[in-house]
């Protein structure tokens, strides 16, 4: 439920409604814009006696929200949320490049690819060093030791680090990280969600393979009832039956989430397509309907990558896509 405030509404009116809904035992989020205030209603409104609170002098409208996200939802929050992220804002118009390997593998790959990315316009890094891998043979990556060579690899260009965690348990090793990525595997796991929540670290929740936009906003969700509302969408595309490429990239996501929910949205253009010739097209599509940004992977080396070397870029063409994306930008003004 939403209570949507008159423009000339007094405080001590707004303070009043305030404490009669919170004896009611719910929790507001209060959203003030430039023009309206709107109190959020969050709990078991049942008991909430819409016609009485319409009735209110300083009360405009209510309305029952029927989605059953709340604190995600846009009815709740009409201006975009901003996430800062080690001091680069995610969302409200801005646009904003995450750059880097798929996995941290040494001192040199992680320090060269983030000079290299920077240089071509990135502003933030990736580089995994807990990596879900589909077999338990694969490299898993660094753990302890990659988390440290983001470290040094910011310390070297300045670019706030974006890198996964797998476990609840490995919280402490996240602690010097700017953006912590929930990657699309563990979207749905809901005691890492909760965990989450109680950080005041920006997220970056990847959708699920197989997970609707709705379960998505649901695990949004979860991370924001906890406290954290410093969460940001990345669509890395879906399982379907076309094998072409190695999932099908939900571009229309974009639009849909746009009106659903408040969140920044990132497109993952490499995971997506899991070809590196398909990551400029669909990074220049993913700037065309609207998204606030890209993830992409760039090695310095994508032929010895340990992992996902096939849809990663050189920097080289990194830099060209980042031209590309910037005329789209320019000419979808
Ligand atoms: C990644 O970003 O390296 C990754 C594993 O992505 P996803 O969870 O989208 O597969
Ligand atoms: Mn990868």
């Amino acid at each position: 439920m939403i209570v949507i405030l008159k423009h000339n509404a007094q405080q001590e009116q707004i303070e009043r409604l305030k404490a009669f809904l919170t004896n009611l035992g719910l929790r507001i989020d209060e959203s003030r814009g430039d023009h309206s205030t709107i109190l959020g209603l969050v709990g078991d409104t049942t008991r909430v006696d819409a016609d009485l609170i319409s009735s209110l002098e300083a009360v405009e409208a209510v309305r029952r929200i029927q989605e059953p996200y709340k604190k995600a939802n846009r009815k709740f929050h009409p201006e975009d949320t901003v996430v800062d992220c080690g001091g680069v804002p995610v969302g409200g118009g801005t646009f904003q490049i995450i750059a880097g390997p798929c996995s941290v593998e040494s001192e040199e790959q992680i320090v060269a690819v983030a000079r290299a990315v920077k240089a071509a316009g990135a502003t933030l890094l990736r580089g995994g060093a807990f990596k879900p891998r589909t077999s338990p043979y694969a490299f898993q990556g660094l753990h302890g030791d990659g988390l440290r060579l983001l470290k040094l690899a910011k310390q070297e260009t300045g670019l706030p680090i974006v890198t996964e965690i797998m476990d609840a348990s490995h919280l402490d090793l996240f602690a010097d990280v700017d953006v912590i990525q929930v990657g699309a595997r563990n979207m749905q796991n809901f005691e890492l969600l909760k965990v989450l929540g109680r950080t005041d670290k920006p997220i970056l929740l990847k959708r699920g393979l197989a997970n609707t936009i709705q379960e998505w906003l649901m695990s949004a969700e979860y991370i924001m009832a906890g406290g954290n509302e410093r969460v940001i969408l990345c669509e890395r595309g879906i399982r379907t039956y076309e094998t072409a490429t190695r999932n099908t990239l939900d571009l229309s996501s974009v639009p849909v989430l746009r009106e659903k929910t408040h969140l920044p949205i990132l497109i993952d253009p490499s995971h997506a397509t899991g070809v590196a010739r398909l990551v400029k097209p669909m990074a220049m599509a993913a700037t065309a309907c609207g998204a606030d940004g890209l993830m992409i992977e760039v090695h310095n080396n994508p032929k010895h990558a340990l992992c996902d070397g096939a849809q990663s870029l050189t920097p080289d063409e990194f830099a060209d896509v980042v031209r590309r994306v910037r005329i789209i930008r320019e000419v979808a003004k």
